[in-house]
C-alpha cells in the first residue's frame, strides 16, 4: 500500500511507489485520487507498470491526494470488483481504503452485516471496514473508522483518503508493516506518504519519518500528523517472514535493515548447521542475503551458481501446481562452470511445499555438483498464515507432513537443514525466543497464533479454503 498527502502529482507519485512495492503483490493494482473536488479511481489486472504507464490513464487521476494498492491474494479469483483501494461515497463524503493483512472475524462480521441489509460489491474481507464505517452511529470519519476497527479482529495495516485526510492505521499487534515518510508538500505545507515499506520512500524522494506503532492510527490533514491510540498499548508481534522473505532488502523495518538482518540469519545459519563443502550457492533472489551471510561465517567462496530469468514473475503466485513446476524452470538455470565436481552449499529462504527445492536440487546435480547440502534461512514452515501471507493449507506444506530426513530425501539434497527458531531470533537481535513473550509473529513456524482466527474453527483445510473464498 501507498498513500501521499499534499504533493503535486499525487497520482504518478502514488504510481511509483505501488511499483517499488510490486514485490507485495502482482495480480492487480489501483489507485484512488482527490483533486480537492472529486474522487478519481482507476484498477486493473496486471502490474503497475502494465497499468499506470499510460499516460491517459494518469491523466485521468489529478490532485495532490492518493492511494495505491498492489493486490496479492491467496487462491480466490482475482476479479476487477475485488481489487482495492475501495471506495464509497458517505453522508460525509468520499472514502477510499486500502487494506493488507487478513481479517479473522471477516466472515461472522459479513454476515451480520449482511442481515442487517449492506449490500457487499465485492469477496474480499476488507469490504467490511467500508460497511462497518458506514452504518457506525459516530459522526466524523475518523470515529466511524475507529468504532470499525474496535469490531474487526485480524491482522492488517490500512491507508485510507477522505475529503480531509489520509489516514494509516495498524492493527493492535503490528503484524503488517506500514511507514511514514515525508515529501515536499503541493502547497508550502509538507506533504507526507504512508507506505508499506520504506523501499518506495527513495524511488519518489521522500524522506524516512517512522514506522506506524502497533496499534496507532495517524490521521495527515491540512492541520499536520495526529496520532491516537485508541486501544492501548500491546506488545507488538511484527511478521517475522516479512525479514525472512516478503519485504524487499532495501527496506528497513522496525529499525532493521532487511538486507543486514537476511545476512545475519545467514551467518546464524552457518553456525548451526555448518557442513564440508567447495562453494556455497543462493537460490536467487531470495537467498542471496542468507548465502552471502553463510559464506562469510563459513569461509567457503560465494558464488552464483543459479542464475535467474528476470522476465518471469514469482514462481510461487502461480495458481495450480502444474504451472509451478513449469515455474520454477522458467526462472532459473544452472550455472555449470560453478557447479560441475563442487561439493555444494544451496540456501533458500524457505520450503514452502517443497517444489522449488527439488527442482533446484535436481539442477543442481544434472550441472554435475558432487554433493548437494541444502540450508534453509527460516525454521520449517509447519502452519498455515492466516495473516496476510499467502501459505497453503497445512497438508501442502512439505514440513507439516514430514520430518527433516524425509524432507531431505524427497528434495533429492544430501542433507538439509534449516535454522533454529532461536537462531532466527538472535540474527534479528532479540536473543533466543522468550515463548511468554516472543517478539515477532512466527505462527508459521510455531503454531502460535498471537490474534484468536475467530472464524476458523474446525480443521485448517476448511480454515484455508475459506481464506482463499473471503480473498
Ligand atoms: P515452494 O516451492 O512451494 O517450496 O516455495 C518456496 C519458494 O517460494 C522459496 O524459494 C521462497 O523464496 C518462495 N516463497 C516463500 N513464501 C512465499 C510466499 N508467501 N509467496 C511467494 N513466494 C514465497
Amino acid at each position: 500500500m501507498f498513500g501521499v498527502w499534499n504533493a503535486t502529482d499525487a497520482a504518478p507519485i502514488t504510481a511509483l511507489g505501488l511499483h517499488a512495492l510490486q514485490h507485495r503483490g502482482q495480480e492487480a493494482t489501483g489507485i484512488v485520487s482527490f483533486d480537492g473536488d472529486h474522487f478519481h479511481s482507476y484498477k486493473g489486472l496486471g502490474l503497475v507498470g502494465d497499468n499506470f504507464g499510460d499516460a491517459r490513464v494518469m491523466a485521468g487521476l489529478p490532485g495532490t491526494h492518493a492511494i495505491g494498492h498492489n493486490r496479492y491474494a491467496t487462491t480466490g479469483e482475482t476479479v476487477l470488483r475485488n481489487v482495492q483501494p475501495l471506495y464509497a461515497d458517505f453522508e460525509f463524503g468520499g472514502l477510499a481504503v486500502g487494506h493488507n493483512g487478513n481479517l479473522t472475524n471477516a466472515r461472522r462480521l459479513r454476515r451480520e452485516l449482511v442481515r442487517r441489509g449492506c449490500l457487499f460489491q465485492s469477496t474480499t474481507d476488507s469490504e467490511v471496514f467500508v460497511h462497518l464505517i458506514a452504518i457506525s452511529s459516530y459522526s466524523t470519519v475518523l470515529d466511524r473508522l475507529i468504532d470499525a476497527l474496535k469490531q474487526v479482529v485480524g491482522a492488517y495495516s490500512l491507508v485510507a483518503l477522505t475529503n480531509t485526510a489520509l489516514i494509516g492505521a495498524r492493527d493492535s499487534l503490528g503484524v503488517r508493516p506500514l511507514i511514514l515518510g515525508r515529501l515536499a508538500g503541493a502547497d508550502g505545507n509538507p506533504g507526507y506518504v504512508l507506505t508499506s515499506e520504506t523501499c518506495a520512500l527513495e524511488i519518489v524522494g521522500a524522506e524516512f519519518v517512522r514506522d506506524i506503532e502497533a496499534g496507532e492510527i495517524v490521521e495527515i490533514s491540512a492541520k499536520g500528523v495526529r496520532s491516537i491510540r485508541p486501544f492501548g498499548r500491546a506488545h507488538p508481534r511484527f511478521c517475522v517472514f516479512e525479514h525472512i522473505y516478503f519485504a524487499r532488502p532495501d527496506s528497513t523495518m522496525d529499525g532493521l535493515s532487511v538486507y543486514a538482518a537476511r545476512k545475519r540469519i545467514g551467518v546464524e545459519l552457518a553456525r548451526e548447521a555448518g557442513v564440508a563443502a567447495d562453494v556455497v550457492v543462493p537460490v536467487p533472489d531470495s537467498g542471496v542475503p542468507a548465502a552471502m551471510g553463510y559464506g562469510i561465517e563459513s569461509g567457503l567462496p560465494f558464488e552464483l551458481g543459479i542464475i535467474r530469468n528476470h522476465y518471469v514473475g514469482r514462481t510461487f503466485i502461480e495458481p495450480t501446481d502444474q504451472i509451478r513446476h513449469l515455474g520454477v524452470k522458467l526462472k532459473h538455470s544452472a550455472n555449470r562452470a560453478v557447479l560441475a565436481g563442487r561439493r555444494v552449499v544451496l540456501v533458500d529462504d524457505s520450503i514452502v511445499r517443497g517444489t522449488t527445492s527439488r527442482k533446484i536440487v535436481e539442477m543442481v546435480r544434472a550441472a554435475g555438483a558432487k554433493e548437494v547440502h541444502m540450508r534453509i534461512s527460516s525454521p520449517p514452515i509447519r502452519h498455515s498464515c492466516f495473516y496476510g501471507i499467502d501459505t497453503p493449507e497445512e497438508s501442502k506444506l512439505l514440513a507439516s507432513r514430514y520430518d527433516i530426513a524425509e524432507m531431505a530425501a524427497l528434495i533429492g539434497a544430501d542433507s538439509l537443514a534449516f535454522i533454529s527458531i532461536d537462531g532466527l531470533y538472535r540474527a534479528l537481535g532479540k536473543g533466543a525466543r522468550d515463548p511468554r513473550r516472543p517478539a515477532f509473529c512466527d505462527a508459521c513456524f510455531t503454531g502460535d497464533y498471537p490474534i484468536p482466527l475467530t472464524d476458523f474453527t474446525a480443521n485448517t483445510e476448511q480454515q484455508l479454503s475459506l481464506l482463499a473464498e473471503d480473498s
